[in-house]
């Protein structure tokens, strides 16, 4: 927009008062150029130049009072555009690959899903197919009026610097996903993150929390692997980068022999197909016939560009393992008292050690949490030692499978919203 090279000093600046004024407009209701002036301590007149900034780029809209004239006018209620720029989540697990892109306020406006499976392709192959998912993906939100711009990719498994160090159950050894999966995207202008899909979960799952919620607590997620992530004032505690493998705790030191090397893991008794084993269902069934091989991308209300939800992520056999467990099946319900048990002691250890407000659990054990929360109520009451455990202090996260590529989008909104310049530079026609 200025044509001319602007000082460093004054780049950042301009870069830091435009996080400034989104950030208090992403956090206000309504608020006039006028009270997100006097909010961030900034000029009324800075503040204008910077909200017109914002506006023209697309990730702020003014709504102007009919009998006060003309657009742009400072006493408008300044909002993010949910028609501007999104974020896009990829979730690539071991049965499915699932992608959503929010709009910039979160709402999760396209969603789609196929089941697949992805132990036993190569992770090219896999990448691949993620990409041009999303790809169509991002058609769709581009018809309802969006602009993605940043994509989030969550896997099963040991990341850093976008690649994949490690995820035993899709058998991924030092996989360059960022690079793989933008070969997926084709010739889309789109940034590629990726992260651990535990880690997103805990992220979506936060963003999901209802006003007023805690912003502290530990997020477990089961599926064929079982991943954590501990929310602390808001913010993913990481660790050294690998924080969250709850799954490879150890249960039985001598325990049966793990993917990850080790024996005895946690995901030895309460992973997926362990569960679906130890009930006699076969874990590696093919996906239900009833799904179509790709999930419908929902076609919405037109008028509105909007495109609603196709179906939540399936589980299939998990599905299968609760009807059974609501039939009263004994070797079902026998399954689950294990899993649950070794769940619960894993659960009580890490309450001893770090004491979170809150444990909530996610994925699978949401689908089957009938059966696992006595159980794991009790492991934490017997075997919490300060003795302060409530069962409300137990959650089950109501986005179920959703989280991690629900997280994954909305990690891709708060990076447009950390940085609206980086999205402003990257998409003016001088930039
Ligand atoms: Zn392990």
């Amino acid at each position: 927009m200025n044509g001319g090279v602007q000082p460093a000093s004054k780049q950042s600046m301009r870069r830091h008062n435009l996080a400034l004024v989104l950030r208090q407009v992403a956090a206000g209701q309504s608020a006039s150029r006028a009270t997100v002036a006097a909010q961030v301590g900034l000029t009324k007149a800075t503040v204008s130049s910077l909200v017109e900034e914002l506006r023209l780029a697309g990730l702020v809209v003014e709504h102007v009072p009919e009998n006060q004239g003309r657009v742009g006018r400072p006493g408008g209620a300044l909002a993010l555009n949910p028609r501007g720029a999104a974020g896009v989540g990829v979730e690539v697990n071991v049965d499915y690959t699932a992608v959503c892109v929010a709009d910039l306020t979160g709402a999760p406006r396209v969603r789609l899903t196929e089941r697949v499976r992805n132990r036993g392709r190569s992770a090219e192959e896999t990448l691949y197919a993620a990409g041009r998912l999303a790809a169509r993906a991002c058609a769709a939100a581009r018809r309802a009026g969006l602009a993605p711009v940043q994509v989030n990719l969550g896997v099963p498994g040991l990341v850093r610097d976008d690649e994949v160090l490690h995820a035993p159950n899709l058998d991924w050894h030092r996989v360059p996903a960022a690079m793989l999966l933008k070969r997926g995207l084709g010739r889309q202008p789109l940034e590629v993150s990726v992260d651990n899909e535990a880690n997103l979960a805990a992220i979506g799952e936060f963003q999901a929390r209802p006003a007023g919620a805690g912003d502290s607590f530990l997020y477990v997620s089961g599926g064929i692997g079982i991943g954590a992530g501990l929310m602390v004032d808001g913010t993913l505690f990481r660790g050294g980068g690998f924080a969250g493998e709850i799954g490879h705790v150890t249960v039985r030191p001598d325990g049966g022999e793990c993917g990850c090397g080790a024996r005895g893991c946690l995901e030895r008794y309460a992973g997926q197909d362990a569960l679906l084993l130890a009930a006699g269902i076969d874990p590696a069934q093919p996906a239900d016939p009833d799904l179509p091989p790709v999930g419908a991308e929902a076609r919405g209300r037109r008028g509105e560009g909007q495109f609603g939800l196709a179906t939540a992520t399936s589980e299939g056999p998990v599905d299968q393992l609760a009807a059974l467990a609501a039939a009263g099946d004994e070797a079902a319900t026998d399954a689950l008292t294990v899993a649950g048990r070794a769940l619960g002691v894993v659960l009580s250890s890490a309450v001893n050690l770090l004491d979170p407000p809150e444990v909530v659990i996610g994925g699978i054990y949401a689908r089957l949490a009938p059966w696992l929360l006595p159980i794991l109520q009790e492991q934490l009451n017997s075997r919490v030692t300060s003795g302060r455990w409530r069962p409300d202090r137990l959650q089950v996260s109501g986005l179920g499978a959703e989280a991690a590529v629900r997280g994954a989008a909305g990690a891709g909104v708060q990076t447009i919203l950390r940085d609206p310049s980086a999205y402003i530079d990257l998409t003016s026609p001088a930039g």
